[in-house]
């Protein structure tokens, strides 16, 4: 599989998400082996978020992960509400408490809120000093929130949602983000679920593409996405037969004529748009 260097470790451009996870107990086995067969399968880069299931999608990664830590490459989330100097300090304490681990790989914040960044960022830059996470990033930052924030440190990566039907980025983002050889992270890349998720996959043109690889449209556009240069996709799937075929469309090689296909049925931008966001 392909590799990106992301902070301090080196990881496979496909991770797995966790959105939605521990939610439900009734589910939680399903989750954790969910997440252990990811990682069997070399899909070692996991993210997740103090905000999903109020900590419970934590938790269920710290099930997963419990006796095989140096597996897996941690990434979580901290709510931008809690990201003064001081709440950056706590709520690592407590995601690490959930995950049950000393340090976090990577740490997030989710999307900018009130808190001033370089205050952000100096808890995140302490944190670091004391061994409570190896890198920081962000999430949910536009081109203008990109610069603002290089002024006052140095983000490890971008987490924004990208996908054939979202690629907004390419526009402005993700050139700029080439440039600085600033890795992006790319969220629902599969379109979550419901109506949108049944628009991509439903595509014609996608379905096409898919055919002729006899995979199937969720593969092409998961192989999509980690075409792309400098981005790691991070699907989130708790079906074992998801994760199987998440795996192997790593493997998928897209032609020209795939790709030229996927752009007619999935036009890339020709202006600039706001950041789409979950
Ligand atoms: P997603 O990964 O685009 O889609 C997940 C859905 O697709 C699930 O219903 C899953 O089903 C299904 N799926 C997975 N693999 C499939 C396959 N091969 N074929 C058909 N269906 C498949 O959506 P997402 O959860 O929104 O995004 C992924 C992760 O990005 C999240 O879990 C989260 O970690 C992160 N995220 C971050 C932000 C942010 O603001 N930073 C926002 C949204 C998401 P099963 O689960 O039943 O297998």
């Amino acid at each position: 599989m392909k590799t990106l260097q992301i902070g301090a470790g080196e990881v496979p451009t496909l991770g797995q998400g966790t959105w939605n996870m521990g939610e439900q107990a009734d589910r939680r086995q399903d989750e954790v082996r969910a997440l252990q067969l990811g990682l069997d399968l070399g899909l070692t880069l996991i993210d997740t978020a103090e905000m999903y299931g109020d900590g419970g999608a934590e938790e269920v990664v710290g099930a997963a992960i419990a006796c095989r830590r140096d597996d897996a490459y941690i990434v979580s989330k901290i709510y931008p509400h809690n990201a003064s100097y001081d709440g950056v300090q706590a709520a690592c304490e407590r995601s690490l408490r959930r995950l049950n681990i000393d340090t976090i790989d990577l740490y997030l914040l989710h999307w900018q809120g009130h808190h001033p960044l370089p205050e952000t960022f100096d808890g995140f830059e302490a944190l670091k000093k004391a061994g409570k996470i190896k890198a920081w990033g962000v999430s949910n930052f536009d081109l203008e929130n990109m610069e603002e924030a290089l002024g006052y440190g140095a983000p490890a990566t971008n987490q924004v949602l990208y996908n054939l039907m979202k690629r907004g980025i390419e526009f402005d983002l993700l050139p700029w983000a080439r440039q600085r050889q600033l890795p992006i992270m790319a969220y629902s890349p599969l379109e979550t679920h419901g109506p949108e998720q049944a628009a991509l996959l439903g595509n014609s043109g996608l379905q096409a593409v898919a055919g002729a690889h006899g995979v199937t449209p969720a593969q092409i556009a998961l192989a999509w996405v980690l075409h792309q240069d400098g981005v790691v996709a991070i699907p989130k799937a708790v079906d074992p037969v998801h994760l199987r075929a998440n795996r192997a469309a790593a493997e998928i090689q897209l032609s020209a004529g795939d790709l030229a296909a996927l752009d007619q049925a999935f036009p890339p931008p020709r202006r600039r748009r706001a950041l789409d966001m979950r």
